[in-house]
């Protein structure tokens, strides 16, 4: 089982660090991704976003959600029952086999998730998560579907776009709460 912190460090040592050439290839896709015009809210309540690339047999996926719809507010966490609801919260979002099932036949194993940016480090409205999952996969050719399970942990949580960034073009898809797997075929 992965061990998870809440710290925002790299959980569990397995595999090698995120390439650099991958890394800027996701940072730049995903800073283009995200951006929208007006930058009024940082985000749209009900609609998270997941960024997917693969790089030789490791799987990088990132999500990034509104506070509003996993937790219910999007500030630090101020009363005992939003601490818990909090605490309990940054668990779920760390456990990557709570929140996605991947195409058993690509065989991929999550072996680290990092916290990149959560609510209580942020000291404006709109607060959101972001977390990055790293999976190693022995068939990374043969992901062709994934379900997001985020819709039953969150009943907040109304849209997930997901992107995959593949070597022959980026795939898109639109998820809801009745249309929760991504088809990639
Ligand atoms: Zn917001």
């Amino acid at each position: 089982m992965m061990k998870t912190h809440l710290d925002g460090r790299w959980c569990s040592n397995a595999g090698s660090g995120l390439r650099p050439a991958l890394f800027l290839w996701l940072v730049i896709a995903v800073a283009i991704f995200l951006s929208r015009p007006g930058l009024a809210a940082p985000h749209q309540h009900g609609e998270s976003r997941i960024a997917m690339a693969v790089d030789g047999q490791v799987l990088t996926l990132e999500l990034t959600a509104p506070g509003e719809d996993v937790l219910g507010f999007e500030h630090a966490p101020k009363s005992a029952a939003q601490k818990n609801r909090y605490r309990e919260t940054m668990i779920l979002l760390q456990s990557a086999s709570d929140m996605f099932e991947l195409d058993e036949k690509a065989a991929c194993s999550p072996v680290r998730t990092r916290v990149l940016e959560e609510i209580a480090s942020i000291d404006h409205d709109h607060g959101e998560f972001h977390i990055r999952y790293e999976y190693q996969c022995q068939k990374p050719d043969l992901l062709q579907r994934m379900k997001v399970l985020t819709f039953d942990r969150f009943s907040g949580m109304q849209r997930v776009k997901v992107i995959f960034l593949r070597p022959n073009g980026p795939l898109q898809r639109v998820l809801d709460r009745d249309n929760t797997i991504a088809d990639f075929r």
